[in-house]
């Protein structure tokens, strides 16, 4: 369960958040404050609305401040891969980062763990993209981060489906030769299909991003929309019987693998998972 009687911040509780504009509905507070109280760190995670062009700066308060990690969301993920002292490999391929470290010498180290944290919920609902023919479809920020988790965890074909052709181009670069581009009407070739588009997110949107008449048995649909979870996508393929994963399993994985790199903890994921259930279904009450 998570903790109700935490303490209040004291002059020792170390603060992390999340940087991003828009970011007031950011999920990433209620993670990362759950992983906090779960495992008993004296810390708090908080949003700060930081105005596009501002990443340097806010890298300078991290520093002054004794921030103790960031999260980086929309619109600074490139900004600030190109602001830090040092970057991982995937932050360097995907050229944006959706996590800042401090290392030792109080050097910012930028990481991205998007894609991988899609990979381990994909692993988490007992399906493993090793030697699979996965479909990703969008290549967008979310997209490009997945597809090259996929090629590093050995898919056998990342199948990459996009309207436009640069961020294609790039998308299927990451890919290496394992990539190929697909149109979304071969989707009955995938084993794995992963929506890493907008469509079907909101109250109101049912968008499909596929044709659910090509959906074949066996096969595995993730969407990486989360609000709402159940997508019409999701639904579409559930109703065909198929093992589907929503939107959650990556937001939560991505947020327990900063955990891990800001605390050197491994993640109380079922706390983290329970409390964003609960602040979902506040938010959906509302
Ligand atoms: P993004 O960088 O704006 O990319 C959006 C992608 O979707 C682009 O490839 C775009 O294609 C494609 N697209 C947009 N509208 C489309 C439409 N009507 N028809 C076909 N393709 C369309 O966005 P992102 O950051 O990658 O995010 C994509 C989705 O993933 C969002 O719904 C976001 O909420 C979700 N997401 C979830 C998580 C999670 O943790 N679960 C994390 C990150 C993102 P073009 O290139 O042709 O324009």
């Amino acid at each position: 369960m998570v903790s109700t009687n935490r303490p209040s911040p004291q002059g020792t509780t170390a603060v992390y958040g999340v940087i991003g504009d828009p970011v007031r509905h950011s999920l990433s507070p209620t993670l990362h404050n759950a992983a906090f109280a779960a495992i008993g760190i004296d810390a708090v995670y908080v949003a700060f609305a930081v105005a596009e062009g501002s990443a340097p700066d806010a890298l300078r308060a991290m520093r002054v401040m004794d921030i103790g990690g960031l999260s980086v969301t929309m619109p600074h993920k490139t900004p600030v891969a190109h602001a830090v002292d040092e970057a991982s490999n995937d932050v360097l391929a995907l050229d944006a980062a959706n996590t800042v470290v401090r290392v030792t010498g109080g050097r910012l180290r930028a990481e991205s763990t998007d894609g991988d944290g899609c990979i381990d919920a994909l692993l988490a609902a007992g399906c493993d993209p090793a030697g699979k023919r996965c479909m990703v479809i969008g290549a967008g920020g979310a997209g490009r981060s997945v597809v090259l988790a996929l090629a590093r965890h050995g898919a056998s074909e990342i199948a990459v489906v996009n309207r436009h052709d640069d961020r294609a181009a790039a998308a299927l670069a990451l890919a290496g030769p394992l990539g190929v581009r697909r149109s979304v009407d071969a989707v009955g070739d995938a084993e794995i299909i992963i929506n890493a588009t907008p469509q079907g997110m909101g109250e109101s949107d049912g968008r499909l991003p596929l044709d659910p008449e090509r959906l074949t048995a066996g096969q595995v649909v993730n969407d990486l929309v989360y609000h709402p979870l159940e997508t019409a996508l999701l639904s579409a393929a559930r109703g065909r019987g198929l093992v589907v994963v929503d939107g959650l399993g990556m937001l939560l994985h991505q947020a327990a693998r900063q955990f891990t790199l800001w605390t050197g903890e491994a993640a109380p994921v079922d706390e983290m998972r329970q409390a964003v259930q609960a602040e979902l279904a506040r938010r959906s009450a509302l």
